[in-house]
């Protein structure tokens, strides 16, 4: 009842441009991974805030943490001094990402401006203009991310020119290879598109990045074949372009590594980090090579906030918690121990098609009788779930998005899938 009355008066006042809500939750607060609204109703958390709360909600140590930081400083513009906490992150974060080269930082507010940010840096430093990214790729909001994201049209409709120089090619989803290839008879043709691009009317000598996403995060959680991602990264490479590995829905542990790239032994040029990496605060930070990192000067790339000391305190807190109680580790395990649940409940439970998924990032298929993808199933079983007592959303048509907070205790996920697992009977009924 109190639910229902906010939603109502958000919809008075709040612009429909950021929500596609599947069920009335007005969430209050929550716990690790127990969320409870406004009317009291617990629920676990199968979507820690779309994978922004790898620690869970309000962990004690960010919370000690930003809390401890509030008392001294908020947050004073690091573009006009220096604050310690903003360095040592950075530290922190240059250790903690791939590559044992120099490395700097530079901080931002969004994953999506981070994305911009990447292209900035990367067109100023190798003096080229064009920029590569793949379709179904999701690099957010801002007109730059906008410009290199290919999911949807309600993204683009309306808001056009996009800015110049962006190339949009497939992404290596096997399951549904654009070339119509299988495992066995795949030459890669993905990449050989992006090569013939080169020779007919792409002058490689003038793409500046090619942007990755390591996972096709909101395409559904496909896992591209790590033979196209090395390949992808030795043509970069070849070719003198930067390879940016978009870590902002992956990292920090999520895929069970640090970041996804990981998973496929690339070593990008820059990484661009966001969500997770502080616990649900304000922040995101592209980590490069000290010498893209050179190639801007102020101000180039700067938003008055971004790296403010509270946001930071959260990060290293978070970069604590998930050392301390090795949530890399648990996420591999728990991952494994969920899909191996999900596939046995499969047998018996034909609407759920192909499961996928690194660590906590798992992506399972509601279909229906001809194995066709079955939207409507989908968003019933989310919605069931939400009245039994789990918040789960989904992906494109029908891709549950499985990406619990690492935190999570396996009690409280076999539960949760319990809880799917009833859902899923009651929509068969
Ligand atoms: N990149 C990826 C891979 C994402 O999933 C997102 C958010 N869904 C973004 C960038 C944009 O991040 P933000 O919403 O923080 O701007």
């Amino acid at each position: 009842p109190r639910s229902l009355a906010l939603v109502e008066r958000d919809g008075r006042v709040l612009s429909g441009c950021a929500r596609s809500p599947y069920y009335p939750l007005v969430v209050k607060s929550g716990r690790g991974a127990v969320l409870e609204d406004v009317d009291g109703n617990r629920f676990i958390d199968f979507s820690a805030g779309a994978a922004s709360l790898n620690t869970g909600t309000c962990h004690p140590r960010v919370v000690e943490a930003v809390t401890e930081q509030a008392r001294s400083l908020l947050c004073y513009t690091i573009g006009y001094m220096y604050e310690e906490s903003s360095v040592e992150l950075a530290e922190r974060l240059c250790a903690v990402t791939p590559g044992s080269f120099p490395k700097k930082v530079a901080y931002g507010l969004s994953g999506s401006d981070a994305i911009d940010g990447a292209v900035k840096f990367a067109r100023a430093f190798t003096g080229r203009s064009e920029i590569i990214s793949f379709r179904t790729a999701y690099h957010g909001s801002t007109y730059g991310a906008l410009s290199a994201s290919a999911i949807s049209l309600n993204m683009r409709r309306g808001l056009g020119p996009m800015i110049p120089g962006f190339h949009v090619f497939p992404y290596p989803i096997c399951a549904r290879c654009p070339f119509g290839r299988r495992e066995e008879s795949c030459d890669l043709e993905c990449l050989k598109d992006i090569e013939e691009a080169f020779r007919l009317y792409l002058p490689a000598e003038e793409v500046a990045a090619v942007l990755f996403e390591p996972i096709a995060g909101d395409a559904g959680l496909m896992i591209p074949p790590a033979r196209y991602v090395r390949a992808l990264a030795d043509l970069c490479r070849r070719e003198g372009i930067l390879f940016v590995s978009d870590e902002v829905q992956q990292g920090f542990g999520r895929t069970g590594r640090w970041f996804a790239i990981e998973h496929f032994d690339v070593v990008p040029d820059i990484v661009v980090l966001g969500k997770a990496i502080a616990s649900g605060m304000p922040l995101s930070a592209l980590v490069m090579r000290s010498e893209i990192a050179d190639a801007l000067s102020d101000p180039g790339h700067i938003f008055t906030l971004a790296g403010g000391a509270v946001c930071c305190q959260a990060a290293l807190a978070t970069l604590d918690v998930i050392e301390e109680e090795r949530l890399v580790e648990r996420s591999r395990r728990l991952g494994d121990l969920i899909r191996e649940r999900l596939a046995a409940m499969g047998e018996t439970l034909p609407l759920l098609g192909d499961c996928r998924g690194l660590g906590l990032t798992i992506g399972q298929e509601i279909v229906d009788d001809n194995g066709n993808p079955d939207r409507d199933a989908c968003t019933r079983v989310c919605f069931r779930c939400w009245q039994r007592g789990l918040v789960l959303t989904f992906l494109g048509d029908n891709v549950l998005r499985i990406q619990p907070p690492l935190i999570i205790t396996e009690e409280e996920a076999l539960k949760g899938l319990e809880i799917l697992r009833l859902a899923l009977e009651d929509y068969r009924a």
